[in-house]
């Protein structure tokens, strides 16, 4: 059973589909072929033109409107008017950057710090700000090689932490054309449902403990872990088992990077971040896409002593990172997830979703595991339940018809078969049979075809 890179190819628009596009959309790809870089990858056979958004809607140029089942960007819901009113007031009064004083930078990084969970010190971490969960994850890991010393690093096989030369490099799900970065070791990711393993945070933890000796065999001092706690890209995996594997880390003298661009602010619906789920410590936390729910704000959160070793010898400077205009909307962002309730919203609304879709599961026996944490579900589809033969064809297919049914959505894992069912935390029970029955109608139109 051979992996194949998902997220950046798989879902992908194509030269090939191009004669079967309408001609506004043709004339729109065309003049992106001709302007664009070729890197770029659009969603769907038939992309989509979007030009409105509001909640946990979308709508097209045609007006048609979609039920968005994908974004964390938005996460608490598109063209949200505190975000929009907060960066509208700060742009009209000054933008300018962390070479001069502004309290907006110090307010948040107060509330950022005091959204970490009890059983953790806010006083032991310090903040610094970025754009891009790339740039984020970029600057953890040159903290951690500072402050170990080491340089190996570890991630998961079908990890996606950014497209940095450092990022990338931990970044295998960018595809076989990606180069792993150099002392970077990948391991698989902890899938209970795929290793059948009944206890994989032990499983788990002996990968960790395995690569971390393989290292030393080869001379190479070992710096840290990076994992995304909700693993993504590897194929959404939520649960509580990472505690034993960070343990080793740390008993190694390893940093652990819990990136939390995935599963951060809220959205797991029993804690504000994904690593807290585990109940384990990392030394960093990044974050970046739903931090300003649209506007590109990205930050760091590391222990004070980690970071040390490397601010105490190098300046950093950002441009961009934690101006006032990203602050406000970043304050505006925690002020909204307090005030509407919405990691409770999540908790709540996500175990019924959850429910809801793992019915449609039972009526599919092409449908192999539903799982989630809040309002992050992966639905894994297979072509056999008894083999867990991964289903790519299949998911690929359901994403068009899903997309017919007016639900947006994209796949994750190795084998590019788990559906990855992610709204704008505004996601609400009247939403939930839109995106049910569309999927039980998706899987049903397919596999009576054949
Ligand atoms: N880490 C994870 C887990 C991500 O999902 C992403 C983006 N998909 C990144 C890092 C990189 O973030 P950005 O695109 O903002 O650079």
């Amino acid at each position: 059973m051979a992996a194949r890179s998902t997220i950046m190819d798989a879902n992908s628009f194509r030269s090939e589909h191009a004669d079967r596009l309408d001609l506004d959309t043709r004339k729109l790809t065309d003049r992106r072929d001709e302007l664009l870089g070729g890197s770029y990858r659009l969603f769907y056979r038939n992309p989509v033109h979007l030009v409105r958004g509001e909640g946990q809607y979308l709508w097209d140029a045609n007006g048609t409107k979609y039920l968005d089942m994908y974004n964390n960007v938005a996460s608490i819901g598109h063209a949200h008017p505190a975000v929009v009113e907060a960066v509208h007031t700060q742009m009209k009064q000054l933008n300018t950057h962390t070479r001069y004083i502004h309290e907006r930078i110090l307010d948040y990084t107060d509330s950022f710090r005091n959204t970490l969970p009890d059983y953790m010190d806010p006083m032991d971490f310090k903040a610094m700000y970025v754009c891009t969960g790339s740039e984020a994850n970029d600057l953890a890991l040159r903290v951690a090689k500072s402050f170990s010393g080491g340089t190996g690093l570890i991630a998961t096989t079908e990890a996606y932490h950014g497209n940095s030369e450092l990022s990338s490099g931990v970044s295998p799900a960018l595809g076989a054309g990606q180069p792993v970065g150099s002392d970077v070791w990948l391991i698989e990711a902890p899938d209970a449902y795929r290793t059948g393993e009944a206890d994989i945070g032990a499983w788990f933890a002996r990968r960790i403990r395995d690569t971390i000796a393989d290292m030393a065999e080869s001379g190479v001092t070992f710096a840290g872990f990076i994992a995304d706690s909700i693993f993504s890209s590897d194929g959404v995996l939520p649960g509580d088992y990472l505690a034993e594997a960070i343990d080793v880390v740390h008993g190694a003298g390893g940093i652990f990077i819990a990136d939390e661009v995935q599963p951060g602010f809220a959205r797991t619906g029993d804690h504000f971040w994904g690593f807290a789920n585990h109940g384990v410590t990392p030394d960093i936390i990044t974050t970046g896409k739903p931090m300003g729910n649209g506007i590109p704000v990205a930050g760091v959160l590391a222990r004070s002593d980690v970071l040390e070793a490397f601010s105490g010898s190098l300046p950093y400077f950002n441009t961009f990172g934690g101006n006032p205009v990203s602050m406000a909307a970043a304050q505006a962002v925690l002020d909204v997830i307090e005030r509407e309730g919405l990691q409770e919203h999540a908790r709540i609304i996500g175990a019924e979703a959850l429910d809801a879709f793992r019915q449609v599961g039972g009526r599919h026996h092409q449908v192999g595991d539903v799982r989630g944490a809040g309002l992050f579900i992966g639905f894994e589809l297979v072509t056999d339940p008894a083999t867990r033969e991964p289903d790519h064809a299949l998911a690929l297919d359901m994403l068009e018809e899903l997309k017919a049914r007016g639900v947006l959505t994209s796949v994750a894992g190795p084998f590019g078969n788990v559906l990855k069912l992610r709204p704008p935390l505004p996601f609400t029970r009247s939403d939930i049979p839109w995106a049910a029955d569309a999927l039980d109608e998706s899987l049903r139109v397919l596999t009576a075809r054949g």
